[in-house]
């Protein structure tokens, strides 16, 4: 049974919190792109956790997670990732974690060439979480990057090296002006990393096939959301991976099996970190009233996110693009302070109404049509069914089950492991 677990929207719809209410009924949970520029937060008896890098099936005993070969993995924010879990009393060893060899190292000069084109950018920037991941993967294509397998033989991986450190060396000095990295601190880096991670890094492309073949329930778990897309997303706001669960079995590691089922989460209302188009934005005291109720702000960065309603338009298509088979509602509860809830129901292009998402270059075209719906004015964060949300909170779901065309199954009224109704 392979599952995968996606964001609908722009990311940070609590997909870490529902892929950790999930993952006790499965027996592997699979990352298969990005890196630590998003974070989940889970929340649960052991404590409040936020998760980089990785999966977070890692919370939960008797899962085994896997870095998949999709992945970018800084070994520094691993390491101290791997610290934090485990001073918090979580297990993390080789018996459950498994580092794909073909995941690909984000090494320091990918994220100091992050922050340099950002500064170079200045005002015309994208936003970059500046950790690293469009240097990874522009380098990762241009077949200049380095990967965890080549960790278990650090003679063989520096006689690579030195071509390559050679060639970013030049753009380095050459395009910014910058000092260059020398090959002892290269070399530094891959023995005290090798040495702190090498047992984990194991053929897991063989592995997810025979656990696959067995028969266990295996889930992946994305990062960010469909609007985030290297390909369907809001390009060029994107992130630099695929986000999307049809890339997930491929980014696991088992391109040779399709997913069983695929479920979207999806929030509320919208948030989105970054620049870039974002139709239901929010502005003023109404925004950081939403911000501070949802407690929106990075879990990355700490940056405060950008807050709108609920986006039909953007959803309906974060849906489809997904194949998303069912989703679950997240934060739900965050609108119950609204006496009246905007939602945006269509976007105006050139003097038209669509319905459809349009091309991303267009998006600066479009101005948001808006819609109020009544708000249910109490807490809902106790509710553990249907029965129990008010009136206006079951309209509201359905509403947004009906414009998006998927069927809801979870609704989520808190951020703690129990708060959600299911059905
Ligand atoms: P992710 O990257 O998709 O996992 O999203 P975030 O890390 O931004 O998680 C969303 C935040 O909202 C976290 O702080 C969660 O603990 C919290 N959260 C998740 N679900 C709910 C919910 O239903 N209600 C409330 N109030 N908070 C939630």
């Amino acid at each position: 049974m392979l599952t995968a677990i996606v964001g609908v929207n722009w990311g940070d719809e609590g997909k870490g919190r529902m892929v950790d209410l999930f993952s006790r009924d499965f027996d592997i949970v699979v990352r298969y792109q990005g890196g630590n520029n998003a974070g989940h937060t889970v929340i649960n008896h052991l404590g409040k956790f936020i998760l980089n890098l990785l999966p977070s099936g890692i919370l939960s005993e008797n899962v085994i997670n896997v870095m998949g070969c999709g992945m970018v993995i800084d070994l520094k924010h691993l390491e101290g990732e791997v610290k934090r879990l485990r001073g918090a009393g979580v297990k993390v060893s080789p018996d459950n974690l498994k580092i794909s060899d073909k995941a690909v190292i984000c090494m320091p000069y990918h994220v100091q060439l992050d922050v340099l084109e950002e500064e170079r950018l200045a005002d015309k920037k994208f936003g970059s979480t500046k950790r690293g991941i469009a240097p990874v993967y522009g380098d990762k294509y241009l077949k200049k990057a380095f990967r965890m397998g080549e960790l278990k033989d650090i003679n063989q991986l520096m006689a690579r090296a030195q071509g390559i450190i050679e060639w970013k060396n030049l753009t380095l000095k050459g395009v910014y002006g910058a000092p260059p990295v020398s090959l002892k601190e290269i070399e530094e880096y891959f023995k005290k990393y090798s040495a702190l991670f090498k047992d984990y890094v194991t053929d897991t492309s063989a592995f997810l096939d025979e656990a696959a073949r067995s028969g266990k329930k295996i889930m992946f778990e994305a990062q960010l959301g469909a609007l985030r897309d290297i390909d369907f997303g809001i390009y060029p706001y994107t992130s630099s991976s695929s986000t999307i669960a049809a890339y997930a079995p491929i980014g696991a590691g088992i391109p040779n099996r399709k997913l069983d089922k695929c479920i979207g989460i999806m929030k509320a209302y919208s948030t989105c970190v970054g620049e870039g188009p974002f139709m239901a934005e929010m502005f003023g005291e109404d925004a950081e009233r939403l911000r501070q109720a949802g407690g929106e702000y990075g879990a990355a960065t700490g940056r405060p996110r950008r807050v709108g309603g609920f986006d039909v338009v953007a959803s309906r298509y974060g849906c489809r693009v997904q194949g998303a088979d069912e989703v679950a509602l997240t934060k739900l509860d965050v609108l119950s302070y609204l006496d009246e809830i905007p939602v945006c129901v269509n976007y105006e292009l050139d003097g038209k109404i669509i319905d459809y998402f349009p091309f991303s270059a267009d998006l600066d075209r479009c101005k948001p049509v808006v819609k109020y719906f009544k708000g249910w004015g109490k807490n809902i964060s106790g509710c553990r069914a249907r029965s129990e949300l008010p009136k206006e909170a079951n309209d509201y779901v359905d509403m947004i089950e009906e414009a998006v065309g998927c069927k809801i199954t979870y609704i989520s009224v808190g951020p703690e492991r129990n708060q959600y109704i299911k059905g």
